[in-house]
């Protein structure tokens, strides 16, 4: 008898989740809260810009890397035109200086011994281990036949277990150090991030796909609906049912009870395990990680519709403000920005949309939002504060503004339902490095989870392998071989 799956959030994870239990089949009922699909991976209209939340790049993007094909499987890849970054990012500090992290690694070398001659040797070693990782990256799966070129990669990665403020550290040149900080600021996230993204822009296979998110997504949906899956929209889990520790359905919002013999969230996974579950099924080394992993920060994203272009800018810019500005307790001394010049179909004719994201403090806007009118005010002050900032790069930007969106942690947190407004799952730092977290709880039977809080460091690939990854334990629970197809 063909088995009925009950997938929580129709996020990436949930649709790749989807896509796979139907190629095997199994009848899929996927239940999301919101209206529309894409969860994170989303992007939203106003007077004619679009406002992208998500895709700066895509890992896989190239046709001949490993996890293209597994894009292609759900759906996502085909027919669609990737436009390759020349560089990861421009940095520019304080005093004027400037530090590209070029994609061409040849051009990244010479970046960074022209600014700090004296630090050829950690540069050369840095330089060196990208390209090791270029011809050994970490495999989507792995097999025997790729043991290897697995191994090699985890030895570098391993190497580059300490947070990128340690790699930078290994300048002794303080405007290399800190324009170095500056270009890959996240946090305490390893180091063996930069170098395998950097190895990632090198081969092209972090290409951004032209028109964004929402047509991104939407092709994911239309594979899951084209192979016969369903989604309910507006429909909101408020518990897993279970019956003697197994998973047997889901209670909605304002819609009930419904029964299946498998399920699988692909949403928050706090959520799941503690309100949803009850915190009944978590044991000490879980109930660990979600005590001591740090989720990705949380974001005030601000985005501008603007009129005008700005070609000669490159698509990601840092730059030191000469005049900081506070959002709650933290001082914003630098901003980060997206500029989609380069992506006309995110504008009108002869405009252009910046975005930017700016880490902030969750408990400073939780509170903010209990008061409408503060809180409001807060968000225009916000966009003020870095309209103004912007000026000092770009004098003509200010008078050009036509849109100003704030989005808050709160914002996302309504969005998506994700913790503390995380916007890609765990960060991936030394202790998140060390340990694989599970895909199902202890004691509970027909339950699985995907998606971003399953698979540290987040992200698109996390929801495409770790949905994929679900629906193969399934299979061979049930004794089914498990395949796939391409369109
Ligand atoms: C600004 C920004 C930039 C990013 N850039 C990139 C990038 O360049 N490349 C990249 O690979 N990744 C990027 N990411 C990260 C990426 O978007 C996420 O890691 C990924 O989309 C997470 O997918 P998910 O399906 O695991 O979770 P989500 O997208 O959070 O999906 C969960 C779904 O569950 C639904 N849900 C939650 N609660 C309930 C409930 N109670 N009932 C029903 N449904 C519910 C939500 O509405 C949502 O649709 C970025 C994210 C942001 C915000």
């Amino acid at each position: 008898m063909t088995k009925s799956i009950a997938i929580i959030g129709g996020g990436i994870a949930g649709l790749s989740t989807g896509i796979y239990a139907r190629m095997n089949g199994f009848e899929t009922d996927i239940y999301e809260m919101h209206s529309i699909s894409g969860g994170l991976c989303t992007a939203w209209k106003d007077h004619g810009f679009t406002f992208d939340g998500c895709l700066h790049w895509l890992t896989g993007s190239s046709p001949e890397s490993e996890y293209n094909k597994l894009w292609q499987e759900i759906g996502a890849v085909q027919n669609r035109w990737f436009h390759n970054y020349d560089r990861y990012s421009q940095a520019m500090d304080k005093e004027g200086n400037i530090f590209n992290s070029w994609a061409d690694i040849e051009k990244l070398r010479a970046e960074m011994i022209r600014l700090a001659p004296g630090d050829k040797k950690h540069i050369d070693r840095i330089i060196r281990d990208i390209r090791k990782l270029m011809k050994n990256d970490l495999p989507a799966e792995v097999r025997i036949s790729n043991l290897l070129r697995t191994l090699r990669a985890l030895r570098i990665i391993y190497k580059y277990r300490k947070p990128v403020r340690d790699l930078a550290a290994g300048f002794t040149n303080p405007v290399m150090r800190n324009l170095f900080l500056k270009s890959f600021d996240w946090g305490d996230m390893c180091s063996a991030f930069v170098l395998w993204t950097l190895a990632l822009f090198a081969k092209g296979d972090g290409g951004y796909p032209l028109g964004g998110s929402l047509p991104f997504i939407q092709a994911v949906e239309k594979r899951y609906l084209d192979l016969g899956g369903r989604i309910h929209f507006h429909s909101k889990v408020e518990k897993i049912i279970t019956e003697g520790n197994k998973a047997i359905g889901l209670i909605l919002k304002d819609k009930g009870d419904i029964k299946a013999d498998i399920v699988i969230s692909a949403a928050d996974g706090y959520s799941t395990i503690f309100e949803w579950l009850g915190g009944k099924y978590v044991s000490p080394s879980l109930q660990k990680i979600y005590n001591s992993y740090k989720p990705f920060p949380p974001l005030v994203f601000v985005s501008l519709g603007i009129n005008g272009t700005y070609p000669d800018t490159p698509h990601n810019l840092n730059f030191d403000l000469k005049q900081p500005f506070r959002i709650g307790p933290d001082e914003i001394e630098s901003l980060f920005f997206k500029n989609y010049t380069f992506d006309p179909s995110m504008a009108p004719p002869g405009k252009c949309v910046f975005t930017l994201m700016i880490s902030t403090n969750f408990e400073y806007w939780k509170n903010l939002s209990e008061n409408r009118e503060a809180y409001l005010a807060e968000k225009k002050r916000v966009g003020e504060e870095v309209i103004k900032s912007l000026g000092q790069v770009f004098p003509d930007l200010p008078r050009k503004v036509e849109v100003v969106d704030v989005a808050t942690p709160t914002t996302f947190v309504r969005y998506t339902g994700n913790f503390r407004g995380s916007y890609q799952g765990w960060l991936l730092d030394k202790k998140a490095l060390s340990k694989q977290i599970p895909q199902i709880l202890p004691g509970l039977e027909n339950f699985y989870m995907a998606g971003q809080w399953v698979s540290a460091g987040g992200g698109l690939p996390s929801g495409l392998i770790t949905g994929r990854n679900a629906i193969k334990k399934i299979c061979k629970k049930e004794k089914v071989k498990f395949v796939t197809s391409r369109d």
